[in-house]
């Protein structure tokens, strides 16, 4: 793994400081389980719900919609299971740097129909416009202390980052779009079998 992606993997601590009101991990010592880029593939997450169902999990899933259609299905799926639903944005094109006119249209346009407040840009990449939004919207910025790479559909390399980063705060990520569809049940498996064996707790969002 070069210096980049290790970067990436868990952001430095200099860049967890230098952000403050961003969340890189949970401060309530729980592993949060997220998901991003749903809202396109209804039956792909469907069988994700299904997984979490049986394992009584509860993640967060940021969605993208770029097809209304396939949008409404998978909120409703996720609302029927009570998983928890948050803004990733109307469509997954970089907000970073964009004109502040650009991201508040990306991110409201997109807002309003989740049953959280937590907010994530696409590609996890944001700017001083950005946070001005959020402290307005009254949105909670999440990033990440484990990104999975789970779309280079390696799930070795997956397994391996999992089993090298994963600490009791952390908050993982993982990906549902078309370049998970193989992988995607087979290593949330495993994370979730890893993490209980290693006794950590899963995030179940009660106050
Ligand atoms: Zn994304």
């Amino acid at each position: 793994m070069n210096f980049l992606r290790k970067n990436i993997i868990t952001p430095p601590l200099i860049v967890q400081k230098l952000f403050r009101g961003v969340m890189f991990k949970n401060k309530r010592n729980k592993v949060i389980l997220t998901i991003d880029d749903s809202g396109n593939n209804p039956s792909q997450t469907l069988k994700i719900v299904d997984l979490l169902q049986k394992h009584r999990l509860k993640a967060i899933f940021f969605l993208n919609q770029d097809n209304s259609l396939k949008f409404s299905q998978t909120i409703k799926i996720l609302n029927k299971n009570s998983q928890i639903t948050a803004n990733h944005c109307l469509n997954h094109s970089s907000i970073f740097l964009k004109k502040y006119s650009y991201q508040e249209n990306q991110i409201l346009a997109n807002g309003n129909k989740f049953n959280s407040n937590y907010f994530r840009p696409p590609y996890g990449r944001f700017d001083h416009n950005t946070l001005k939004i959020c402290t307005k919207q009254k949105l909670k910025l999440m990033l990440w202390s484990l990104f999975t790479y789970d779309f280079l559909k390696d799930i070795e390399l997956s397994k391996k980052i999992i089993a090298n980063y994963l600490k009791r705060d952390s908050i993982a990520v993982f990906h549902d779009n078309f370049k998970t569809e193989k992988i995607i049940i087979d290593i949330l498996e495993y994370f979730i079998d890893f993490t209980q064996k290693k006794g950590y707790e899963f995030e179940d969002f009660k106050t």
